[in-house]
């Protein structure tokens, strides 16, 4: 399918897509980063790479963010690519502590070289807790073991133009754009995994797990469970009846989602004549730039090395060209992570291989603390944090339905780099 023939036009009506960089300077990193070692001090290379910034601002319109839009988006409920063939079972919750894990951010990032990547996006799933993550440190440095247990994960989910879920014109860009499937039903307490569990007295209200329906339950079903069992038709927000497609964002009951927000990106290299004093980029900002400065500066307080403190030093004046930034993609060959700190850097060895093909992953975005910010998380040594969480994904973004897991790589700011 001659996609790049079309990309323009897709484009305009895709001002969120992620595509892939410029051929030039992709051609010119793969040839000579083949062999060499990851942890060479060779952190200059970067300069070079085109990345592409991800700012996050609440979305304009109810629908913007609906999975027939193929959004980049953070916070809220997930806009699921494939609706029907959701990750289930134990991929959906943490797997040290069993909760159902949340849902952090999903970026669309299709590939243009095949059709089989047409639409393709990769969502980001956290547990709430700070000791998972501890914990999930202590996984993540064990190489390769049969099972890691993460309390991050990440999974890629790719279509081709022509699929059954939506149309392969692309979409208006309006409230007419509509899915041809309602997509399965999810739980009523999250709205983010499948709800193929149901409320045995009402049988309407359907969930994720058990934890959640117990949620719901203290949250106000009890209640709503009597009226339900007597109307049922019309109350089921997710069920779809006679056949209409979920136009609609799905009804959630939980209070402890993150808050819900529009992802937006720009080439880095648009920021680099303006280092200095302009205010043109912060205009459409939520937050004063001064706010998420201190963010940041509480973060390095917490280091001790001066090689970590250097590092930072150089990551906070690349970051400090546009400091509202969320996310840094970079998915071209030999591309890597700007690291905040030293320590805590995966070496090539530390990357598993791809758990379907057996291919290499690669590089493909990474996440800053700044994210948590904009999701109001407390700056407590209880509450979540991070210095940055690189994604790796299966380099040949291999086929097959449904969503696939690929790897998170998490650098703490302390524990593992400071123990006290
Ligand atoms: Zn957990
Ligand atoms: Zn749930
Ligand atoms: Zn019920
Ligand atoms: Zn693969």
């Amino acid at each position: 399918m001659d996609i790049n023939g079309k990309g323009d036009s897709v484009d305009e009506l895709k001002g969120l897509r992620i595509t892939n960089l410029d051929d030039d300077d992709d051609e010119n990193i793969a040839v000579d980063e083949d062999d060499n070692g990851e942890d060479e001090d060779d952190d200059d290379e970067e300069e070079q790479e085109s990345v592409i910034l991800g700012f996050i601002e609440k979305p304009e319109h109810s629908w913007s963010l609906l999975r027939q839009q193929f959004p980049s988006k953070a916070g809220g409920v997930p806009a699921w690519l494939d609706p029907d063939n959701l990750p289930t079972g134990m991929t959906c919750v943490c797997d040290a502590c069993g909760e159902p894990l949340q849902f952090l951010l999903q970026v669309y990032a299709p590939l243009v070289e095949k059709d089989s990547t047409f639409h393709r996006t990769l969502f980001v799933f956290m547990c709430l807790s700070m000791k998972c993550l501890l914990r999930d440190q202590h996984e993540q440095w064990k190489r390769h073991p049969d099972k890691q247990s993460r309390s991050v994960k990440v999974f890629r989910c790719q279509l081709p133009r022509a699929n059954s879920f939506y149309s392969s014109k692309p979409p208006e860009g309006n409230a007419t754009d509509k899915p041809l499937t309602p997509g399965a039903p999810l739980c009523n307490w999250c709205g983010t995994w499948k709800g193929d569990k149901f409320c045995s007295s009402c049988k309407v209200a359907r969930y994720c797990s058990q934890k959640h329906q117990v949620m719901h339950w203290r949250a106000g079903h009890k209640l709503e469970c009597q009226q339900l069992s007597l109307s049922p038709q019309s109350s089921d927000s997710n069920a779809c009846h006679g056949g209409v497609a979920q136009i609609k964002a799905p009804k959630v009951a939980s209070k402890s989602l993150w808050p819900e927000y529009e992802m937006k990106n720009e080439h880095e290299s648009e920021y680099d004549t303006e280092m200095s004093g302009d205010e043109e980029h912060t205009d459409n900002s939520l937050i004063p730039r001064n706010k998420v400065d201190d963010t940041m500066k509480s973060l390095m307080d917490t280091f001790e090395g001066d090689g970590d403190k250097k590092s930072w030093a150089s990551f906070q004046e690349r970051i400090g060209k546009a400091p509202e930034q969320v996310l840094r993609y970079c998915r071209s060959a030999g591309s890597k992570p700007l690291w905040p700190i030293l320590g805590g850097r995966p070496s090539k060895a530390d990357i598993p291989i791809c758990g379907y093909c057996g291919g290499h992953l690669c590089f493909e975005f990474q996440i800053l603390p700044q994210l948590l910010y904009y999701f109001g998380v407390k700056n407590d040594a209880e509450s979540l944090d991070w210095a940055t969480i690189a994604v790796y994904t299966c380099e040949a973004s291999c086929e097959g339905v449904g969503y696939k897991q690929e790897f998170a790589w998490v650098q703490l700011g302390t524990a593992i780099n400071c123990p006290s």
